[in-house]
């Protein structure tokens, strides 16, 4: 895997491993005379730590050059090393107010958020045993985001200096509540962070407490930058790329025949959420891919629910769902 990669207006993709199904997750590093921004530093890695001790030596800086550091989401492949690019930069964290908070829920005190994730979970038929993996899960990934930085809140709709361009940081939930694009107009560059990526549909989840149609705020989110003129997407995974209204597209096919998929699986008699994630995705092979599948199952079945396609059957066992056929 190639470590980094330069590209126009002194944009440096730093590439951060991960694993399956996502190899990497692109950490950008923006030059500017005013100094550096890192949009998303990186998961909490031993790895990731000597790819950014590598970065700053082959372009001559330190980590006191770094002026701010940026996040598209809090999801701990991006935020995870933010507190601690933070302690070695001095510079400011800017994240959405919905994205810390959801932080502070998943890995601050008593981890309110990801226990009311569990809870989900299993009222949605997720057996006992792999609701232990789930929490036992989330328990360890406390460690993979400390120490956890302090955040400025972005605003949304703020404009940044990044580089020696200006940005501005669009509301584009779905995939996260509180994720921000940043597009920059003059450059017509767009940091999409994990809202549009060129070889793969992104996982949407329901979040409780959150956004109550994370997929149509998707959708929204889809269309809300469908009419930015974007001259190169950079990604937070995969590769930069740049024909965007042609990826826009694909996109927008792939998450409705997903959503399709998933109101079709369903008959007349009530299944949970958990047993219909088994036959839409298949057995998941990791505890994370089964929060993702999990996850999005709820969710579009929430949509569904919300658009009259599908019923919800609660009993003392959980909560069930069947199809409504026109008549
Ligand atoms: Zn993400």
């Amino acid at each position: 895997m190639t470590l980094w990669t330069e590209y126009p207006d002194g944009i440096i993709q730093v590439r951060l491993p991960l694993g399956q199904p996502l190899p990497w997750i692109n950490s950008y590093l923006i030059q500017g005379k005013e100094g550096l921004t890192v949009i998303d530093p990186g998961p909490r890695s031993e790895a990731a730590i000597a790819i950014w001790h590598q970065v700053c030596e082959r372009f001559g800086y330190q980590y006191t050059d770094i002026g701010q550091i940026v996040l598209t989401h809090h999801h701990p492949d991006h935020y995870g090393l933010a507190g601690w690019l933070q302690q070695h930069s001095g510079a400011p964290v800017r994240m959405t107010r919905a994205g810390n908070e959801q932080a502070d829920g998943l890995w601050g005190p008593g981890r309110p958020l990801a226990a009311r994730i569990a809870a989900l979970f299993g009222e949605h038929g997720l057996p006992q045993s792999r609701l232990h993996e789930v929490l036992d899960h989330f328990a360890a990934g406390t460690a993979g985001v400390e120490p956890r930085p302090t955040v400025t809140e972005l605003s949304l709709g703020e404009r940044l200096r990044i580089g020696d361009r200006s940005f501005e940081a669009i509301d584009t939930p779905g995939h996260a509540a509180g994720h921000v694009s940043l597009y920059g107009e003059e450059s017509g560059v767009l940091l999409c962070g994990d809202l549009v990526l060129p070889e793969s549909l992104p996982n949407v989840s329901y979040v409780p407490g959150y956004d109550v149609d994370p997929i149509a705020s998707f959708t929204a989110s889809l269309e809300q930058v469908e009419s930015l003129p974007v001259r190169l997407a950079l990604p937070g995974h995969q590769n930069p790329f740049s024909a965007f209204s042609e990826r826009l597209v694909a996109l927008r096919k792939l998450h409705s025949e997903r959503q399709e998929k998933i109101e079709q699986s369903l008959g007349t008699e009530a299944v949970d959420a958990y047993e219909l994630s088994q036959r839409v995705f298949g057995q998941a092979v990791s505890v994370l891919q089964l929060r993702f599948y999990l996850g999005e199952t709820i969710a579009r079945l929430h949509h569904a629910v919300q658009r009259g396609k599908v019923k919800s059957i609660r009993s003392e066992g959980g909560t069930g769902y069947v199809r409504i056929y026109p008549n």
